[in-house]
């Protein structure tokens, strides 16, 4: 296949870009660089089945040549990252989806939607299976990350209904690993590199919320097999081992080793009280469930910042 990659620069874009190439497909990353970087590309030097190409998807996009498949991961997706630049995430959510899936239409192309756990906002049910509609605060902070993913998949699947376009929509729970933004203020980003200073982890709250993390390479597993499927409507992606913040903070401590402890700070706005993805459609429908124990996920991550350079700046 062809594939064209919205957002490829970026953290998960770069890694099922990878994953692509591995399976033999020619791939074409797009990206505007605001919070991805072409150093995520440096070991496809080289590669003739690779391109980059420097375009903000909010704009039409303009693309010569035939497409099979177009998997739209383009977005500022950490809590700092939208709170500063609401404009566009705003944006690329909505003219950035309706764009793609204009091309999609145009090119006849499968089109493979990136949303997340944050359509079910601060959730009333619990684990999140996909049939629930979730409870978002629209004019929150993060209303501007949430609300452009649910008019993502309400825009997907009018362009489903109404032109027949072949879309798939993956909602993609907490994933961490290599290649994630050592400032974009995720908790797992902010705790290695504050426990590789020997600093003490600022747990936001008392900690009690919680969240459930998938390694990347599970994560990309489970998207290219939904890619493969024929699954239409949403289905969760991540690991359902839920843990408390404060209880992830004591577990990268000893990981790493750190003695710095922990220092409480503030609880953001509207910060969701717990989150785990109910994952039996994803098991059913795609054979899929995460591999990876936390343990081993968080080491390979710790591994990978420690070998960064700006980790000490
Ligand atoms: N968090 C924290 N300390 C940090 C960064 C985040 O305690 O330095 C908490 C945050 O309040 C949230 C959870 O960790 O409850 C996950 O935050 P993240 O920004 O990684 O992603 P979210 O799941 O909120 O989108």
């Amino acid at each position: 296949m062809r594939v064209l990659v919205t957002g490829g620069a970026g953290f998960l874009g770069s890694h099922l870009c990878d994953r692509l190439l591995a399976e033999g497909h020619e791939v074409i990353a797009m990206d505007n660089l605001i919070t991805g970087t072409t150093d995520n590309f440096t070991h496809l030097a080289g590669n003739r089945r690779f391109q980059f190409v420097h375009h903000d998807v909010t704009n039409y996009i303009y693309f010569k040549g035939p497409l099979d498949a177009i998997l739209h991961f383009a977005s500022p997706a950490s809590p700092i990252d939208y709170l500063e630049l609401p404009i566009q995430t705003l944006k690329v959510g909505s003219l950035g989806t309706h764009n793609a899936l204009g091309l999609a239409l145009a090119k006849g192309a499968r089109f493979l939607l990136a949303s997340t756990s944050e359509v079910y906002g601060d959730p009333q049910i619990h684990p999140q299976t996909e049939s629930y509609w979730g409870n978002v605060n629209p004019i929150g902070p993060r209303g501007v990350y949430d609300e452009a993913k649910r008019f993502a998949e309400a825009m997907t699947m009018a362009y489903h209904r109404s032109h027949g376009v072949d879309t798939r929509i993956v909602r993609i729970f907490n994933t961490y690993g290599p290649r994630m933004r050592l400032r974009d203020g995720r908790v797992v980003p902010n705790f290695v590199r504050q426990s590789l200073l020997g600093e003490p982890l600022t747990v936001y709250g008392k900690g009690a919320q919680t969240r459930s993390f998938c390694y990347v390479s599970d994560l990309i597993d489970g998207i290219y097999r939904l890619l493969m499927s024929d699954e239409v409507e949403p289905v969760n992606i991540g690991n359902p081992a839920e843990l408390t913040i404060l209880d992830f903070a004591n577990v990268i401590n000893e990981l790493t080793g750190n003695k710095g402890g922990i220092r409480f700070e503030p609880l953001p706005v509207d910060d969701p009280k717990q989150r785990q993805p109910d994952i039996t459609k994803a098991q059913q429908l795609l054979k899929w469930e995460p591999k990876v124990s936390l343990n081993e996920g968080m080491q390979m991550t710790i591994d990978w910042f420690r070998n960064q350079a700006d980790v000490y700046e």
